[in-house]
């Protein structure tokens, strides 16, 4: 064929097909999982375009998956009439990999300390597509897209190339078929041309797919021939439309899986309905573990959208805020238009109303978890505390449930973080402020010439080390009726709040004695400080910079000097 063509992968792609190769998963079975998931996917693409428009010539009565082997030339296909693809989506979606994230997920794998450990991150990130080289040392892809008439043959043994060429006559959507690899058959358990392993695979992993998902299997034999029938793998029951009751743990968390491509079982599972006026069913989850990509600037939402099971959209800017972004799952509307755009959905007053439930379902369960397993708490604050306290900067709406969730290091306790509850019981008497300090490290800030006071004098100091602290303690304004305080600014006088009677004769003293050293060390020097003052604030040291009370705090300084403000 004149249209064949010979093309090199990206780079990026071929490191990762590399790592996929050399088997990198220890668990080969979710080949069959992300191929599936693509086929339902271009199912579901396929049904909303026919939805949208009306003049789509595209045979949508039958959508289905199909699973075929042939044992004589060891090949597994997976086959769906969904959307299919065109030629040029084919170079673009399969040569390359857009997502973002890859480069620097690449480079974190070659530091991993152990194969387990960069199984992990490949796990979390999921291939996808190339997940099908792990068992297969030739994959062909044939492709038409509906409306279109010309076909895509692609050919890869996963090397370095591809081939390309154009082929006639394929029915709309597209055809996987996997060359499995020898080695996959020696051990017996491995071998994905036997019906038990496809069945046991598919029933793990794609159950809940909305489409029916098929196999021919052969079911005896008529007069020396073998009598095939085409069987239906999977349940198609959607998880989130079934009554809690109905759903085991095992299910929740397959389900889970399925849509976060997560390998651990989630920490907490949200399954709510609502039969209002605006009907819809919610079935969320919370991780138990961050995704390499938390803190990736195109980081999406993990919520998807749903219409009577008719997937909308995933990343669901509209039900879920960002710094609830690591929430999984999906919401099901009932009565939405299939059309709805991503503008509208914002401004949409019952969309508001779910999220706005959503978040509030969120942050309960949080707090309960808080209140009832301590240490499995402290676990997910350590994955995605930094996350929420972006909530506080972002849904004043929700700061004071958001104050409740902090767990912050203190002096008070070397190995212990503490919540700002705790933090005001403890609080002296006579203290109304909550006093914190903000530093690079607990080590860093520990050590600050600022903390000798308050140290010395029993205060108790919150230590804040995350770069999103400086921050949210300048937005939020008090905790239970108490304003933060950092000790590095403002005038900080201890000797009132205190009592203890340093009284104003020996302060006079003081000042009378440093007269001549203050404007001395205002003159020296300049235009760097601009004020010289004596203070109570200071144990041991000498001396310390001080910021004035609406300054900003040099890590602040830092952070915006580094964006170039
Ligand atoms: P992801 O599914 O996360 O986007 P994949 O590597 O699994 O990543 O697939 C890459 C892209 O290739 C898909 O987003 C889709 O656009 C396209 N694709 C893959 N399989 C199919 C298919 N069976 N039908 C149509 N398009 C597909
Ligand atoms: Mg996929």
């Amino acid at each position: 064929n004149s249209s064949a063509q010979t093309l090199e992968f990206q780079a990026e792609t071929r490191q990762l097909l590399q790592l996929v190769i050399h088997s990198i998963y220890s668990n080969k079975d979710i080949f069959l999982r992300e191929l599936i998931s693509n086929a339902s996917d271009a199912l579901d693409k396929l049904r909303l375009e026919s939805l949208v428009d009306s003049g789509l010539d595209a045979d949508t009565s039958d959508l289905h998956i199909v699973l075929d082997v042939d044992k004589d030339a060891r090949t597994l296909t997976v086959r769906d009439n969904g959307v299919g693809m065109t030629r040029d989506e084919v170079v673009e979606l399969i040569g390359t990999i857009a997502k973002s994230g890859t480069a620097s997920l690449l480079e974190k794998v070659k530091q991993a300390k152990d194969a387990e450990a960069a199984q992990n991150l490949i796990g979390q990130f999921g291939v996808g597509f190339y997940s099908a080289f792990m068992v297969a040392d030739k994959v062909s892809l044939r492709t038409r897209r509906a409306g279109t008439d010309e076909g895509t043959l692609w050919e890869s043994d996963g090397q370095g190339t591809y081939e390309i060429s154009a082929v006639d006559d394929l029915p709309v959507g597209t055809t996987v078929t996997l060359h499995l690899k020898e080695a996959d058959s020696e051990d017996g358990l491995a071998d994905y041309l036997a019906e038990w392993k496809i069945r046991a695979i598919v029933k793990q992993y794609s159950d809940f797919i909305r489409w029916p998902i098929r196999m021919p299997v052969e079911r005896g034999e008529s007069e020396g021939v073998a009598v095939t029938e085409m069987q239906t793998l999977n349940s198609m029951k959607a998880l989130w439309s079934k009554a809690r009751s109905e759903v085991t743990e095992a299910e929740y968390n397959e389900f889970y899986k399925q849509i976060s491509h997560d390998w651990t079982d989630p920490a907490q599972i949200v399954h709510m309905r609502s039969e209002g006026t605006f009907a819809y069913d919610a079935l969320l989850f919370i991780p138990s573990q961050a995704p390499f990509d938390l803190f990736a600037r195109e980081t999406k939402r993990g919520v998807q959208l749903y219409v009577k099971r008719v997937f909308i959209m995933d990343d669901c800017e509209a039900l879920m805020p960002n710094y609830l972004r690591f929430v999984k799952g999906v919401v099901d509307a009932h009565d939405l238009s299939l059309n709805i755009s991503r503008e509208i959905l914002q401004h949409d007053r019952h969309i508001r109303g779910v999220r706005r439930r959503l978040v509030k379902k969120v942050l309960g369960t949080l707090k309960d978890m808080q209140a009832g397993d301590a240490e499995g708490y402290a676990k997910l604050w350590g994955q995605f505390g930094r996350v929420l306290k972006e909530g506080l900067i972002e849904d004043p709406d929700n700061a004071e449930a958001l104050l409740e969730l902090i767990s912050a290091d203190s002096t008070h306790d070397a190995t212990a973080p503490t919540t700002l509850r705790e933090y005001v019981e403890r609080m002296k008497d006579g203290q109304d402020v909550i006093y914190y300090l903000t530093g690079a490290s607990r080590a860093a800030v520990e050590n600050s010439p600022h903390m000798e006071a308050f140290l010395a004098k029993g205060y108790e100091v919150l230590i804040l080390t995350d770069p999103v602290d400086e921050v949210w303690v300048e937005q939020v304004s008090e905790f239970g009726g108490h304003r933060f305080q950092s000790v590095a600014k403002g005038q900080v006088d201890l000797d009132d709040a205190e009592g203890d009677g340093d009284g104003d004769g020996e302060k006079a003293k003081r000042e009378a004695d440093f007269a001549a050293l203050l404007p001395w060390l205002a003159a020296t020097l300049g235009d760097h400080v601009k004020q010289a003052r004596l203070s109570s604030r200071l144990t041991t040291s000498a001396a310390c910079v001080v910021g004035d009370a609406d300054d900003m705090t040099p890590m602040l300084e830092k952070m915006y000097r580094a964006m170039g403000q």
